[in-house]
């Protein structure tokens, strides 16, 4: 369906496409942009018009050269690109008469990697320029570690702003961008995760700057997250449509990820508990890898449920149901994991209710309670909130204390004086401490 698509493309909103074709005038170099993340430093080039490019490095000191065919650079340009990250800073001068050579004199050896994108609604045409620390441009998947925790460890919650950087995902009437929406609640929500006990926050992204997909999945397995959580806001071109939606990934986006990961069976075993693939046979493989999916599966599915739920109770819904589609972050075969479209900031409504910081927080709040509610339930085993010691009870619609302390065998009292209740309104959501029988 169309608005199917348009989601996808708010999720891949980059297009690589290769140049071809001549170009008549002088190119000019128009603007450019840095974003500067943690191991990588992306610069953006806006050219009047598809360009041919050359790049290569030289060292002492270290730099990385840009060479354009027929082209010209705003010499007050040159003063706008902000060193930042790798980058100490940018010049320039005319090669051959009629061609330009960019160099960025860099703070230490890179990785270059470069592309072209095509113009989209907020730009022209592009020449990116991404810088990897020497070493850091590995696509090697690092592995989950598998040895058995010896003490009680925090639940890690991954949290993922979307888009970020040059990619500033959809944008809202007023000029509001998820990029920034997105992120401000990943924030909020990292806050209440942190509060939590037993909990512990991972911002994938944290700051402008763009991440790639599976690069994404790579960080919060690095981190060896219990749980991945995408954050966006939706757009679509009928500006009355409004709601929230929660998605986990599709049988067909499941499958085809089954096929790569039996294609790379050595990077595999980690998958299935450390078991090694390599020595098994095709079906046995596909076997253990569809259990170790199935399961990982269920638990996106349960998760995603409670957050539904949970968001259901502050807005409007736009899919009442989880949804499933081939998302790229929600491929993670260990890693139960959702991507929460927020609301839709094409509508003005709910593009106001984005940028306010209660509603922010509230959006936050609810996912937090979703997240609680699911792990408080099942935690999974090693974790501080699988200690068995500790009973907990997180209050749903419904529940009254005399009915809790019934269903546990404890008294009223009991349950009053040890979490400190005033008196026996119940919030639903919240974890109450269910003392052991006797104490
Ligand atoms: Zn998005």
């Amino acid at each position: 369906m169309q608005l199917s698509r348009l989601v996808l493309l708010c999720v891949i909103a980059l297009v690589f496409v290769p140049v071809t074709g001549a170009h008549a005038g002088p190119l000019q170099v128009q603007g450019a942009r840095l974003w500067a993340a943690p191991d990588s430093t992306r610069v953006v080039f806006d050219i009047s018009g598809p360009v041919e490019h050359r790049l290569f490095t030289l060292k002492n000191p270290d730099r990385l050269v840009i060479d354009l065919p027929n082209a010209v650079i705003d010499d007050k340009l040159k003063k706008t690109l902000t060193s930042g990250g790798m980058v100490k800073s940018l010049r320039s001068g005319p090669r051959n008469k009629k061609d330009l050579r960019l160099v960025l004199d860099l703070k230490a050896p890179v990785k270059p990697r470069s592309f072209v994108l095509k113009p989209n609604e907020q730009y022209g045409h592009r020449l990116v320029i991404d810088l990897f620390k020497a070493g850091t441009a590995s696509k090697s998947v690092p592995k989950k570690a598998v040895t058995r925790p010896k003490q009680f460890r925090d639940l890690v919650i991954a949290i993922d702003a979307g888009h970020g950087g040059e990619d500033s995902g959809a944008r809202g009437k007023k000029g509001t961008r998820e990029k920034d929406a997105v992120m401000a609640i990943a924030r909020r929500l990292a806050d209440l995760v942190r509060k939590e006990p037993g909990m512990k926050p991972v911002l994938i992204r944290d700051g402008d700057y763009y991440i790639g997909l599976r690069k994404r999945i790579e960080k919060a397995r690095k981190h060896r997250a219990d749980l991945f959580i995408s954050i966006h806001a939706d757009a679509f071109r009928d500006r009355r449509v409004q709601g929230s939606s929660v998605y986990v990934i599709s049988r067909r986006g499941a499958s085809s990820e089954m096929a790569r990961w039996l294609a790379a069976r050595e990077n595999a075993a980690d998958l299935v508990g450390g078991v090694s693939l390599d020595d098994k046979d095709d079906l046995l493989a596909e076997v253990l890898l569809d259990l170790a999916q199935s399961a990982t599966l269920e638990v996106s599915n349960e998760v995603a449920d409670n957050v539904l739920t949970e968001m259901m109770r502050i807005g409007k819904m736009h899919k009442k149901r989880v949804q499933h589609a081939g998302f790229v972050v929600l491929k993670s075969p260990d890693i139960p994991s959702l991507l929460v479209e927020t609301a839709f900031i094409s509508n003005p409504t709910e593009e106001k209710r984005l940028k306010s910081s209660k509603h922010q927080q509230r959006v936050a709040r609810a996912i937090m309670n979703g997240i609680r509610r699911y792990f408080v339930a099942n935690p999974p085993e090693g974790t501080r909130l699988a200690k068995a010691n500790i009973r907990k009870h997180v209050i749903q619609r419904g529940d009254t204390l005399s009915r809790i302390a019934q269903r546990y065998g404890v008294s009223m009292t009991t349950l009053r004086v040890s979490n400190r209740l005033s008196d026996d309104r119940l919030l639903v959501g919240k974890v109450l401490k269910i003392p052991s029988r006797g104490s």
